[in-house]
């Protein structure tokens, strides 16, 4: 067979169809693998006829089919069929040949892989990608790391397929070292979390407190939608909310089970907080949401014994849609912060040098979490690469300054109404905390240097000083 082939895919799922589909559509020859083989067949013959594709049958045949170095793109299911995959086509690589995962793969694993294929001078790179199966297809935000030499090679080819901003700018930079590429990914997939729980929390309030119609409520987000909310996510609200049941012409949403579902990728960042000592409250508050939610029959039982307030209203309705709006915003800022925060603490602690403005520009089309504020955070890096907090940059500090009386109105009037706004109210805690000075923790380090002699420093002498006291005066 001879080697006629730019990149080569392995894994003929949803995603590996769309993006070589994607990557045909830019010029590029693609081989095919898949290990049944029957859907290299199918997809030949199928959506693939009549284009540049060269289907393998083997391995053997795969590697040929390919110019040198080798690129190889597997997007098959996380975890073990990636390591099988590895171990299957490892023979036929040589050094200085590429592997890409483009799976859904957690971080430790690619760090993992991209060490144990150095040692035999396979380049490999694990590589965020999203948008879902549309994005694979038309344009997803695509997010590579681990082994940098090969990026010179996958550079052409991930940036032409990826989403392009800005009339051109592709969604797709090199993120950094080992499992970079899937940590950001991961990190994206924490922030999407976030954004749907907050957009849920802004639909109750508008709902259960001002009590809006299901078609106003399809009018504020598109309303929202043509201001600094414009998103991906505020979009798809609106027409969710329009949306009527073929069935009973009524509005859809109001059918569907509250019971949400994870994958678990909010899990792993929630996780990765916990292991830096970062505080990503409000992406912990959305995942914990989704298991509250699906505590449905728990939560109907619990209904029928315990009662809170029943909701009234009497403001302007526009007053709070306004409110409400600032609430979800500065929410959205803080989210945001606080997964910029995780970032800088995993590359901190292994060493990475992360692009965080490019970050921001990666996820700014392409992906679930695509919206016109990822902009403004590129600005903020852009102004200052090292910035610590996206809330001390002074465009995000004014903006959660305006937005403040607002957000403290709507969740006064949740909380008053009896109305759980588990990431919000996070949010407002958590800028209230880092806004502070002095927090109560000088009376918490008092309990624990009282039971268990972990000692304190004091205000009134230098840093580094320890001092513990026989609180109680007895021996
Ligand atoms: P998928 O259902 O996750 O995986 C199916 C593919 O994996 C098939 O090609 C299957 O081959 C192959 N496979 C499974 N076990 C294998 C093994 N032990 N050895 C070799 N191959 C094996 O497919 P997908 O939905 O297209 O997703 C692909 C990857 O992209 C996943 O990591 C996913 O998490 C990620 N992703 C998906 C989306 C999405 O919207 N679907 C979005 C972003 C990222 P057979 O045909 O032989 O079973």
């Amino acid at each position: 067979m001879s080697a006629t082939a730019d990149i080569g895919l392995i894994g003929l799922a949803v995603m590996g169809e769309n993006l070589v589909l994607n990557m045909e559509s830019h010029g590029y020859t693609c081989a095919v693998f898949n290990r049944s083989t029957d859907k290299v067949d199918a997809f030949v013959n199928g959506r693939g006829k009549g284009k540049k594709f060269v289907g393998a049958h083997n391995l053997k045949d795969f590697a040929a089919s390919l110019k040198r170095p080798r690129k190889v793109m597997m997007m098959v299911k996380a975890g073990k069929a990636v390591d099988d995959t590895i171990d299957s086509v490892l023979p036929y690589l040589e050094a200085g040949d590429i592997l890409i995962d483009g799976g859904n793969t957690h971080f430790p694993d690619t760090s993992r892989r991209m060490k144990a294929l150095k040692e035999k001078g396979i380049l490999f790179v694990g590589s965020g990608v999203s948008g879902g199966e549309e994005g694979a297809l038309k344009g997803p935000s695509i997010m590579p790391g681990g082994a940098a030499e090969a990026w010179p090679a996958v550079k052409p080819i991930f940036q032409a397929i990826a989403a392009k901003v800005d009339g051109g700018t592709p969604c797709c930079d090199w993120v950094g070292p080992e499992g970079a590429g899937h940590f950001v990914k991961m990190v994206h997939n924490g922030i999407e979390y976030g954004d749907m729980q907050l957009i849920c929390e802004a639909y109750s309030l508008l709902k259960n407190v001002a009590g809006l119609s299901n078609d106003e409520l399809g009018e504020v987000f598109s309303e929202w939608n043509k201001g600094k909310l414009d998103s991906f996510l505020i979009e798809i609200t609106a027409d969710i909310l329009k949306y009527k049941d073929p069935e009973t012409g009524k509005p859809l949403v109001d059918f569907i089970l509250d019971k949400a579902g994870q994958k678990g990728t909010g899990k792993w960042t929630v996780d990765a907080a916990t292991e830096h000592g970062t505080p990503l409250t409000l992406i912990s508050e959305a995942v914990f949401a989704r298991c509250l939610s699906a505590q449905k029959d728990q939560r109907v039982e619990a209904a029928k014994v315990l009662s809170g307030p029943k909701p009234t209203f009497s403001g302007d309705k526009q007053k709070f849609i306004d409110a409400v709006a600032d609430a979800l915003y500065a929410s959205k800022i803080i989210s945001y912060a606080q997964g910029y925060d995780l970032m800088s603490a995993q590359a901190k602690a292994l060493g990475w040098e992360l692009n965080n403005g490019g970050i921001a520009l990666m996820w700014r089309g392409g992906c679930i979490i695509r919206s016109r504020f990822l902009g403004n955070i590129k600005e903020a890096f852009d102004r200052n690469p090292k910035l610590v907090n996206l809330l001390v940059d002074p465009f995000f500090a004014k903006e959660v300054q305006d937005a403040q009386a607002g957000w403290r109105t709507a969740l006064a009037a949740g909380i008053t109404n009896g109305i759980a706004m588990p990431t919000m109210t996070s949010a407002l805690s958590y800028f209230d905390g880092y806004r502070t000075a002095s927090l109560p923790a000088n009376l918490l380090q008092a309990q624990r240097d009282y039971f268990g002699a972990h000692t304190y420093e004091r205000t009134d002498k230098p840093r580094g000083e320890f001092f513990h006291t026989n609180w109680t005066g007895r021996g």
